[in-house]
C-alpha cells in the first residue's frame, strides 16, 4: 500500500513553516518558494504558542515535508 504523511507530534511543531515552503518549491513548476502555493498548512492556534498542520487534499503524500521537518512532527506510514 502506498504510503500515507502524518501529523504525529503536533506538539513539538515550533511553525517554522519549512515544510509548507518545502512543498512550494517542489511540487510548483516554477521551483518558487511560497506559502500560498502548498499543500500542507501551519496556522497557530488562538492566544496560544501552538500549531495546527493539516494536509490538504492535494498533497501527494511525497514525503518531502517528512525529511524536511527537524522537529519530527510529520511521518510517513
Ligand atoms: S511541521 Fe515541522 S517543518 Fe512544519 S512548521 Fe511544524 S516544525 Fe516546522
Ligand atoms: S507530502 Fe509532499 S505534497 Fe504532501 S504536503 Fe508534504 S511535500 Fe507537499
Amino acid at each position: 500500500m502506498a504510503k500515507r504523511v502524518k501529523v504525529a507530534n503536533i506538539e513539538n511543531c515550533s511553525g517554522c513553516q519549512i515544510c509548507a515552503l518545502v512543498c512550494s518549491f517542489f511540487t510548483s513548476d516554477e521551483k518558487r518558494f511560497s506559502l500560498s502555493q502548498t499543500w500542507i498548512k501551519v496556522s497557530r492556534q488562538k492566544s496560544e504558542n501552538r500549531f495546527q498542520v493539516e494536509l490538504l487534499p492535494q498533497c501527494t503524500h511525497c514525503g518531502l515535508c517528512v525529511k524536511y521537518c527537524y522537529y519530527g512532527v510529520l511521518t510517513t506510514s
